[in-house]
């Protein structure tokens, strides 16, 4: 044997049983006669032993095997309760989306005839008995604060309505004259910018729309239908 197979077998000359008896005496023999190996040898041993001194002098916890466990398990069980956590948190936020589904649903009015023939008749009583007053009223009854221009032909008047404009209920006269038809909305000038000018009109391929001045707080939104002619919607005395 070389000196470098008698180094390698080095870490296990000490441990009893993983040499052969040969092996061991090739070893000594070897030592006997080598100065350099032999200085190895002991050095080595000088090592081993000191390490083995310093680990026996670490002091080391009694519950230190059950203190790993212990943390091993933590952790498993938090791994865990994380998943749970996630798993619960995409479970009620399903649950959360089908309530509310559920609640939009359900929540739909239910649309009765009955109370649908009554809102049509009132309709049709303001509308048709070609006063000024009753648009008034029908507009006080809807809960829309408003105003009923007075310089339209109230007997020309065929609808009565509140309309959502940009979210805000909003009080629509139509008027009809033979083919003619005015739509006017009346816009609360406190919720909408009214342009002035030549911005205040515009012509659509169907209709023409028109912005008038009705009163300190209202602008008039008239929409005409064939001839857009404010003159023909006025009432019959007061064209001059
Ligand atoms: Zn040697």
């Amino acid at each position: 044997m070389n000196c470098s197979t008698i180094r390698s077998l080095a870490p296990f000359f000490s441990r009893h049983g993983e040499l052969s008896d040969e092996d061991r005496a090739t070893i000594e023999a070897h030592l006997a006669v080598c100065p350099s190996c032999q200085g190895w040898f002991q050095r080595e041993q000088e090592f081993d032993a000191a390490v083995a001194r310093v680990i026996q002098q670490v002091e080391v916890p009694s519950d230190l095997p059950n203190a790993i466990w212990r943390k091993i398990a933590t952790q498993s069980r938090r791994a865990a309760r994380m998943k749970v956590l996630r798993v619960a948190a995409v479970a009620s936020a399903v649950v959360l989306l089908v309530a509310l589904g559920w609640k939009i649903w359900t929540s739909r009015p239910v649309v009765d005839p009955v109370q649908w023939a009554a809102w049509e008749d009132q309709r049709y009583v303001f509308t048709y008995n070609g006063s000024r007053e009753s648009a008034v009223e029908f507009f006080a009854r809807s809960g829309v604060k408003t105003f009923v221009p007075y310089d339209f032909d109230y007997t020309l008047l065929t609808r009565l309505d509140v309309v959502a404009v940009e979210g805000t209920p909003v009080a629509c006269l139509v008027f009809q004259k033979g083919p003619n038809r005015a739509k006017v909305y009346v816009l609360p000038k406190r919720r909408f910018r009214v342009p002035r000018g030549e911005l205040a009109a515009a012509t659509g391929s169907h209709c023409t729309v028109e912005f008038a001045e009705s009163s300190r707080e209202f602008v008039l939104v008239i929409v005409y239908f064939g001839e857009p002619n404010r003159q023909l919607f006025m009432p019959p005395g007061s064209i001059g």
